[in-house]
Order: structure tokens, then sequence, then C-alpha cells
């Protein structure tokens, strides 16, 4: 029989009442599980500001590691009262959080981080919570191991901080070392480079991991536990009557989650998609009863009758403009200028030209190092270098948004009657998503009315409109 991959995040392990949900999950499935593990909620955060107070020699690696370990232990304590496997965490606990220290000591010591050391301390969060989850499934009588990437052979390609699993590598290890009799717990969030190195799969990326196993073990399905009730047509703090999006193709996922949607990390859905492998979402406040999920993502390409399934949006771009009335003609200067940001190791999130104007959209904390960097370079052909700021990208979501007829005119009619400008537009680029800009003083009221058109008005009376 197939394993079914099965991940929980920082979200559903906060404290004992959180993790109680989780057994109840896991019990629900009656057959033996891989599961993988985030970090308890807040805890990478935590271990970040650690290393950055420990570079300064301003941390009490004692009162730090202490307080992790207090967390852990208090958690176990309200969970399980079997003496011997209490006894057993808090032996491997102690060790875990020796190493933990040692580290931080280390930077201190050094006043340096050298990237190795980041990615081993960033681990720990997804490595205890492992080992808590372990003892716990046993003390619950559920026959289960903790497996360590290092252990199982989940190679990346080296690249600290965000790698890429190796998939050949890792198929062959994985499905060696795991028998499928048996549940299996993973930390998630880190692979481990061909040096044997702990290498972090980018932030939030135990989804990620997740994924990259259930691929290699051609799981049955991903499922993912989550805090909220499924993917939403928007973000229910903008928008009142959202509705959960019962199923979104992989395509669809990946724009949601690249243009802003927490719920998923944009990585998870391609290793997947390749093996026609389902992602499962649940809302583990629903843990009783039978196992629905609130939304499946897989291969099935439904165009709905409202064609879009969600509006999405990120306030995490900015637009480096570059001018020159020769940019549309003169050839190179895109090349140029993207092998500079790519020489420095900056991400280009997209990029839109016209003749005159070169747009390239990056995160925020890239923008202006960006632009100080193409300036020195003093490219041929580019006249002026701006940026813009305090925008929000918007993207609309939906099989067959770029090829049915009227879709995205009625969505920029909506905006246009609230009087609101679009500074960019992107339409074509992706199949299934339209993505442009505003300033982010009208992201809400665009989102709203975007909603409002495509989910809200038709159900109402000529008034409302
Ligand atoms: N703990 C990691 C992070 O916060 C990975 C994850 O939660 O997915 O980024
Ligand atoms: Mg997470």
């Amino acid at each position: 029989m197939k394993y079914k991959v099965v991940k929980f995040g920082g979200s559903n392990l906060k404290d004992s009442q959180g993790i109680k949900k989780v057994v109840k999950a896991i019990r629900n499935y009656n057959q033996p599980l891989v599961i993988v593990v985030s970090a308890f909620y807040g805890v990478t955060n935590n271990l970040i500001d650690a290393i950055q107070l420990a570079k300064d020699d301003k941390l009490n690696a004692d009162d730090f590691v202490h307080a992790i370990g207090t967390q852990k232990i208090n958690t176990m304590l309200e969970l399980v009262s079997n003496k011997q496997l209490t006894l057993e965490f808090k032996c491997e606990l102690d060790k875990r959080l020796h190493k933990l220290k040692s580290y931080l000591l280390g930077i201190s010591f050094i006043k340096d981080v050298p990237p190795f050391l980041y990615d081993e301390i960033l681990s720990y969060g997804e490595r205890l919570s492992s080992l808590l989850l372990v003892h716990v499934l046993k003390s619950e009588g559920i026959d289960c191991s903790e497996a360590l990437p290092e252990d199982l052979g989940l190679i990346t390609d080296g690249e600290f901080g965000n790698a890429t699993v190796n998939f050949k590598l890792s198929a062959e290890n994985l499905n060696q070392k795991l028998s499928n009799d048996k549940t299996y717990i993973i930390p998630g969030f880190y692979g481990i480079s061909d040096e044997g190195k702990t290498t972090l799969l980018g932030r939030g990326g135990s989804d990620y991991s997740a994924s990259a196993i259930a691929a290699c073990l051609h799981a049955q399905s991903l499922d993912l536990w989550k805090d909220v009730p499924g993917f939403l047509s928007a973000d229910p703090r903008i928008v009142d009557d959202a509705v959960v999006v019962e199923s979104l193709t992989y395509a669809e996922a990946a724009e949601l989650a690249y243009f802003g949607s927490k719920i998923l990390h944009p990585r998870t859905p391609e290793p997947l998609a390749k093996k026609n492998i389902p992602i499962r979402i649940f809302n583990i406040e629903n843990v009783n009863g039978e196992l629905k999920p609130a939304t499946i993502i897989n291969g099935e390409e439904t165009i709905t009758e409202k064609v879009i399934k969600s509006v999405s949006y990120s306030d995490d771009f900015g637009i480096l403009k570059l001018l020159g009335s020769g940019v549309g003609v003169k050839p190179g200067i895109l090349a140029k200028s993207t092998s500079e940001l790519d020489n420095a190791g900056i991400n280009i999130k997209s990029i839109i030209t016209s003749q005159t104007t070169i747009n390239i959209l990056l995160s925020q904390k890239d923008l202006y190092k960006a632009k100080s960097i193409l300036e020195k370079k003093d490219i041929q052909g580019i006249s002026e270098i701006e940026v813009c700021n305090d925008i929000s990208l918007i993207a609309a979501v939906g099989e067959g948004l770029t090829t049915q007829y009227g879709i995205a005119g009625r969505m920029f009619s909506a905006v246009a009657r609230r009087g609101i400008n679009i500074q960019i537009i992107s339409f074509g680029a992706s199949p299934v998503a339209v993505y442009f800009i505003v300033n982010k003083k009208d992201r809400n009221e665009t989102i709203s009315e975007i909603h409002n058109d495509f989910f809200v008005y038709e159900n109402c009376c000529e008034r409302c409109i």
C-alpha cells in the first residue's frame, strides 16, 4: 500500500491543546503514515533573533535554550504520563539542546554566522517538534519512529538557505529506508547536501519538504493540515463573504501561493503535479469524524461558471523601472541588467517591458540594492532608473481566465467603477492568472470590488450594483 504523507505546520503545533488535535487527526487515518512537521509556532523566528543576538554577543545562550526546552518539556508533561517515555524524551532533548547551545556560543565567539551554521541552527525548530511528536505518539500506542533527513538521505542541491531537493537521489534513498508498515515522523524545512550539511528549503519550506517526500515515495496524497478553513476566494480580513474553494489545479494553487496566499508554500505543487499526486488541505478545527478535505489540488482542469476562483495579493513587490528611449530596440539591455541582479543574488519576481521602460518586479527588500547596483553599472541605453514603491500586486486566478471572452474586461471594469488607477497589467503570461498593480492604499477596495462582482453581486438585486 502506498503511503499518505501528512504535514502539520507551526500553527498546529503551538501547545498541548494543538497537539491533541494533531493526534486525533493522525488516529483518523487508521493506517501508517509519513508525517512531516514544522517547528512550533514562532520558534524559527526566535532562532533567527537568537542568531543575531549571538552575533552581537548579546545572547544569554543558557536562558534561550532553557526557555525552548521548558516549552517542550511542559507540553510533553501535559500530554504523556508514561515515565519511561518522558525520561527518554528528556534525555534526547538535552542532547539536542546542548548542540544548539554550542552552535550559538560558537557564533558569539567568532562574531560571524557561516551559512552552514545558520541553516543548522534553524533546523532545530523542526528537530525538536519531531522529537516531541514521536514520543507523544508512542505514548498513544502508535508504532512510530523519528526519521531525520540526514538518516533518510533527503538530498538537496546544497544551496544554503534555499535549497532544492535532488529527487532522483532522494527517491532512491527514501524508498530504501522507509518500510510501509510503520509511521514515521520527519522534521521538515531541511535536507542534506552531498557533503552532509544541513540545507534549509527556504522560509515556510516544510510544505515543500512534505511535497518532495510525497513525490519521492509516490504517495497516495499529500495532506496538509492547517488552522484555516481551506483555500478561500479572498483574504477573509478584507472580504467578509469569502468562500472556500473546493478544488484547484496545481497551476492555480502555485499562482495563488506565489502571489500572496499564505496557506501553501509556492514550491509545493510542482513535485506533485508531475506525478499527479493530489494535495488535500484539511482544517484542524474539523478534526472530528470523517476525513473530508476542505480543498483538493490536483490536475483536473475545471473552468467554473465564475472562471475566477480566488483573488489574492502581495505587498512584497516593488518595481524597478529602467527608462530609456532605446530599451525596446537596443539588444542586450535586459540581459545585462538581469545578469547583474543575478550575480548579486537578487531574485527577479517578474518582468514587464515596453518600448521605453523595463519594469522589473522585485521583493521590497531588494529594491534599493538593485537600483544602486544598476546605477553603478551605467548600462548603455538606460537613461534613468526609478523605484516604484507603496504598491500591491493583485492576482486573480482561475483556469480559463485568459481564454474565456470578457473575464478580464469585467474585472477591470469593476476596478474602474471605483476610480482606482491600475499601474501595470500582466495578462497572458500565465494561462491561469492575471495580475496587476495598484497603489497600496487601493488594495482592499480593489479586492473587494472584484470579489463582489464575481462572487456576490450576481446573487443580489440590481440596486446593489
Ligand atoms: N519553520 C520554518 C519557517 O518558519 C518552516 C515552516 O514553518 O514551514 O519558515
Ligand atoms: Mg509554516
